[in-house]
Parts: structure tokens; C-alpha cells; sequence
């Protein structure tokens, strides 16, 4: 069965509207589909959850972090009527909000002006992320492309790099198993923690009633995927798998394609079935 439980949407800062991503996902064969927006579920209101093609299991991917590192946790099989989510949903909003305020405020200093207006403008509404002010910054000509906005403006310890206002991993954790659903570590590697950095995360993770990691992050060579199978396992946690897919020209995160599920590992979707 082919299993894609990670994309975006133009809801958050995916390129293809969700009725698209619906459409490209079952054209790739995908079965088993989650929409996983960052910090929203707007996504939703736009899908007729039991008419679509690939069974789809209400997610999203809410930001928080660990000591000093952003991270990402995503929320799979959620309840989309549930109070605490979308309470949960509204204090992120805010704190996106905020930080879209502060990262213009900062990028002011870098001389450029009006940033919050552009990114906003980009994202075509409100919840502005970081990717929409990489769009400006290339647009402006400041940066190459948008990686090297992320490398100069927006990356781990630039202008951008405001952790400060998402709400805390066990306040994140909770809101996801309030809403029925499970809370994964999401894309561990792309953390750049050291090994034993990552495996404390884990642990503070696990502790705070996290119950799956991600074991397949889109394409991902041979060794990553066993390591993190082999922490997966060490820690008895579910295992997850998903493209992050943002837009169709990335072919390192194409919807569905990824190699499959180490068979040692407890797929996560055992329990949605
Ligand atoms: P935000 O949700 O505003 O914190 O933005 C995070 C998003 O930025 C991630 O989900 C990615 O889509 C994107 N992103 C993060 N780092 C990079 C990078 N180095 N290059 C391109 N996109 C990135
Ligand atoms: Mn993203
Ligand atoms: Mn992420
Ligand atoms: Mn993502």
C-alpha cells in the first residue's frame, strides 16, 4: 500500500491547493494520504473527508522546541472537531503572527524594508511562514534562491530564527492526544542534532507522551533510515513515513516516493485502520 502521511498545501506553505494535492496524490497511486499543515487544519474545510480518493487522515504538523532547536511535531488521525485543537490551533496562530511581526522587525535592520506586507501578500493569507519571506528575499534579489535566504536571513541562527512563541513540546503533545490522535517526531534528522542530542530529544519526547517518529523523511539514504529504525524500535515508538512534499518540482520530496517501512519497525497506521 503506497502511504504518503506528510504533505502541505497552499493553506500553510505547500504550492498546490488541497483539492490539487488530492489530485496529484491519487495520481501517484497513494492509498493512504494525511494533509499536515503547518500549525492549521484550514486544509480541511476545503475537503469532503469521506469522497476522497486516497483515504485521508486529518493532520497537521505544529512547530514548537527543544532547548534551543525548532522542531516539528506532526498530529495524525486528530479529531477535526476537537476544542483543545483548535484552542491549540489559535495560540499558534497568534504566535505566527507574532514572529512573522519580529522577523520583519529584524529583517529592517538588515535593510529591508516593508517585509511583512510582501510575505503576506505571498502566502495569500495570514498565516505567513518563513518560506513567504524566503520568496521576497529571492523576488528582492537579496538572496540566490530560497535556500540561500534560509542560509543568509531565515536559516538556525539568523534574523528569521524565532523559536520563542510556539507553545511548548508537552503543551504541543497534549493537544494532539486530547484530539484522539498521534503525536509524531517529525523529519528527526533534520534537526542536525549529534546523535546523543537526538536520542535526549527522543527521550524528553517519549516522556512527554510522544508515541512515533518519523523512520522514512522522504528520500533518505540506506544508513539514515536504519539508524533511525534502530531508535525507533530502541524507544517503542510508532513509525511514520511521509514525503514532506511542499511542490511538485522538489524530486526530493515527491509525493509517495520513498522507500518503504523497515518490516522490523510498527507502522503507525496499523491503529487508523
Ligand atoms: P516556519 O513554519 O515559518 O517556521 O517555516 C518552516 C518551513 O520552512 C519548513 O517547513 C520548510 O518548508 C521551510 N524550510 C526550512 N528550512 C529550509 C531551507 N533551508 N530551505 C528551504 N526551505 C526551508
Ligand atoms: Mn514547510
Ligand atoms: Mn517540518
Ligand atoms: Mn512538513
Amino acid at each position: 500500500m503506497r502511504i504518503d502521511l506528510h504533505t502541505h498545501t497552499s493553506v500553510s506553505d505547500g504550492k498546490l491547493s488541497p483539492a490539487d494535492l488530492i489530485g496529484r496524490a491519487s495520481a501517484k497511486g497513494i492509498q493512504l494520504l494525511s494533509i499536515t499543515d503547518h500549525d492549521t487544519v484550514d486544509a480541511y474545510r476545503q475537503i469532503d473527508l469521506k469522497a476522497a480518493a486516497p483515504r485521508l487522515i486529518p493532520g497537521i504538523e505544529f512547530s514548537t522546541y527543544w532547548n534551543k532547536t525548532g522542531i516539528h511535531i506532526v498530529g495524525l488521525n486528530i479529531d477535526l472537531n476537537s476544542s483543545a485543537l483548535h484552542e491549540g490551533i489559535r495560540l499558534q496562530h497568534e504566535a505566527r503572527g507574532i514572529r512573522a511581526r519580529a522577523i520583519a522587525h529584524k529583517l529592517e535592520k538588515h535593510g529591508i524594508e516593508n517585509a511583512l506586507d510582501a510575505a503576506r501578500a505571498i502566502a495569500g493569507n495570514d498565516n505567513i511562514g518563513r518560506p513567504h519571506f524566503a520568496r521576497h528575499l529571492v523576488d528582492l534579489g537579496v538572496a540566490k534562491n530560497i535556500e540561500d535566504a534560509f542560509k543568509k536571513f531565515l536559516g538556525a541562527g539568523k534574523a528569521g530564527d524565532i523559536r520563542k512563541y510556539w507553545a511548548p513540546l508537552p503543551q504541543i503533545i497534549d493537544w494532539i492526544r486530547t484530539a484522539g490522535g498521534v503525536a509524531v517526531l517529525a523529519h528527526p534528522l533534520k534537526y542536525k542534532l549529534s546523535r546523543s542530542r537526538l536520542i535526549a530529544l527522543i527521550d524528553d519526547f517519549a516522556e512527554a507522551g510522544g508515541q512515533g517518529m518519523e523512520v522514512i523523511s522522504g528520500k533518505q539514504p540506506a544508513p539514515a533510515i536504519r539508524q533511525l529504525a534502530r531508535i525507533c524500535n530502541q524507544k517503542e515508538l510508532l513509525a511514520s513515513c511521509g514525503s514532506d512534499f511542499h511542490q511538485p518540482d522538489q524530486s526530493w520530496a515527491e509525493l509517495g516516493e520513498f522507500q518503504p517501512l523497515p518490516k522490523d519497525c510498527k507502522p503507525v497506521w496499523d491503529a487508523f485502520r
